[in-house]
């Protein structure tokens, strides 16, 4: 179960603090393409800034841990005014810790918000952090397009399975 995210939201705005103080998480790792800028696209939309915002006035620290290029995540990180990590190479071990390390908090403690089952997710349940899925804000390039595909697969699944084991009560 290790592709099965701890939350799902529609938007990265949904994370409010107190949707991370009622998971006990205090330090966020957030994507950048298709969770915070579409692909292909280098506009970022006021309400991620008012988020960012609204987290930094409760103490919420956020880096962005991305899996792009030098170039891109330092002009997002440096509009946003927070620590942006490129060229992680989510989902493996190291990315995780080094967002960890740079945050200065314990992985349960940590949630990442990303938009990708197979990177964001799987590396966070992996690390022991808390995972937190958010739907791409556009469809993405071909070989994502592909990934997406096989991700709404198990999300259904997922979701039959809680409907299974938890039906709700009258
Ligand atoms: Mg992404």
């Amino acid at each position: 179960m290790m592709l099965r995210p701890d939350a799902v939201v529609t938007s990265v705005t949904e994370v409010t603090p107190e949707f991370l103080y009622a998971r006990s998480v205090r330090a966020v790792m957030v994507d950048l393409d298709d969770t915070l800028l579409p692909s292909g696209s280098d506009l970022l939309e006021p309400p991620f800034r008012s988020w960012l915002e609204s987290l930094s006035r409760a103490g919420i620290p956020v880096v962005i841990l991305s899996n792009g290029t030098h170039a891109r995540v330092a002009r997002s990180a440096r509009e946003l005014g927070i620590v942006g990590l490129p060229l992680m190479g989510k989902p493996l071990g190291r990315a995780f810790q080094r967002g960890l390390v740079q945050l200065g908090t314990p992985a349960r403690e940590t949630a990442m918000v990303g938009d990708q089952l197979f990177t964001d997710v799987l590396g966070a349940n992996l690390a022991g952090v808390v995972s937190v899925l958010v739907t791409p804000l556009s469809p993405g390039k071909p070989h994502t397009q592909m990934l997406r595909h096989l991700e709404q697969r198990l999300l259904k699944r997922y979701r039959r399975a809680e409907r299974a084991v938890w039906p709700p009560s009258p």
